[in-house]
């Protein structure tokens, strides 16, 4: 099988053409023809030499995503479906918002992370995406915004941890955030969340620029570790240390993501501990409601609880704001995606 040109990096690109005979501002052309004007054949890259166009398309193949399905939400969220080479499925979620789109997107199939609350979890790891398929999920949505509003924010969100896929999530962002010849994101745009694979965390800060989210959904010990095993490996003490010495741009802040579920971690207390838990670190706070969904025994809290949770944290003068998921009603929500739909149809 050939390999697929979107799984090169630009000094891989550039070693090749050098290799194969061609010049090396060939490397820069070729990107930008694939990452800023979305060629969808190497025979569109009308500024290179037939003969060039020739070598390209005998050596490299040009994926491009195969949609099988889309399901638009009441609030106009979209989830794709994408099929990837071996007929397994991914999910992808444009999300509108007031001034641009925001795509949350997934780095793994399935999650071996096996978090209580999540639907991803169920199916377990079924594999990593590669390079090419993390990117290929916003070169797959682009063709259908046709609005004024771009895309610009981009959050790995979806399906998988993307610290545990490391090597091919860091190989994305690179091209995600290359504004010369990728695809122009900004750093300040683009979000990673992770359930807190601490032993990632100093990495991530050297070889990238972007947002970190941490997905801690609890203040202590034995309630996280028994929502989230990865808490059994790295503990909240781990946790809380690796968030306060990441390195962030002046004004910037961690964002920490937390599940409310009723009658688990939704009392006056939680809300001190949590506060107090967070002190180390500049962190702002992301409530998000528990959705519902038939793999799971958890009930949301009702809306006094939320917002009593709420006020709590802003006593102790954190930004938290309240985040309903979009697209809940065809479980587009964060979280919410599933490998139900992994094997062809
Ligand atoms: N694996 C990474 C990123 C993907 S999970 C992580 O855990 O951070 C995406 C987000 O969805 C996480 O913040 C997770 O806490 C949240 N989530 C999972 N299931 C959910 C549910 N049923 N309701 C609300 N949020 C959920
Ligand atoms: Fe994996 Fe994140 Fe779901 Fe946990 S919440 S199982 S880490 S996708």
């Amino acid at each position: 099988m050939k390999p697929d040109i979107k799984g090169f990096n630009k000094t891989e690109l550039s070693c090749w053409l050098s290799d194969h005979g061609m010049r090396s501002f060939r490397c820069a052309q070729i990107l930008r023809w694939i990452y800023v004007k979305h060629a969808a054949a190497f025979a569109d890259m009308t500024d290179l030499t037939k003969t060039d166009r020739q070598v390209l398309s005998d050596q490299f193949a040009f994926s491009i995503p195969l949609t099988r399905k889309i399901e638009t939400s009441a609030d106009g969220s979209r989830k794709y479906l994408f099929e990837l080479e071996d007929g397994l499925c991914i999910e992808t979620v444009l999300i509108p918002e007031k001034t641009h789109y925001t795509l949350c997107m997934s780095t793994q199939v399935g999650c071996a992370m096996g978090c209580r609350f999540c639907m991803t979890a169920q199916s377990g790891l079924i594999r990593n995406l590669t390079q090419g398929e993390i990117l290929s999920q916003v070169l797959g949505v682009l063709p259908d915004i046709t609005d004024e509003k771009r895309l610009s924010n981009i959050v790995l969100m979806g399906m998988g941890e993307p610290l545990a896929n490391y090597d091919a999530v860091v190989r994305a962002i690179t091209l995600l955030t290359d504004t010369d010849c990728g695809l122009g994101f900004s750093n300040r745009r683009v979000t990673l969340s992770t359930s807190g694979l601490v032993s990632r965390f100093d990495e991530l800060g050297q070889d990238t620029r972007i947002n970190l989210a941490v997905s801690l959904n609890a203040s202590d010990n034995p309630t996280r570790s028994r929502l989230m095993p990865i808490n059994q490996t790295y503990p909240l003490e781990a946790l809380i240390d690796a968030c306060a010495r990441y390195p962030l741009a002046p004004r910037n802040k961690i964002t920490f993501e937390y599940i409310l579920i009723r009658g688990i971690n939704d009392s006056d207390e939680d809300a001190r501990r949590l506060a107090k838990l967070l002190r180390p670190v500049k962190a702002k706070i992301n409530l998000i409601p528990f959705n519902e969904h038939p793999a799971s025994e958890f009930r949301r809290p009702d809306e006094s609880r939320i917002q009593k949770f709420q006020e709590i944290l802003h006593q102790k003068n954190y930004t938290a704001v309240i985040r309903h998921s979009k697209g809940q009603d065809i479980s587009a929500a964060c979280g919410q995606l599933s490998a139900k739909n992994r094997q062809p149809q």
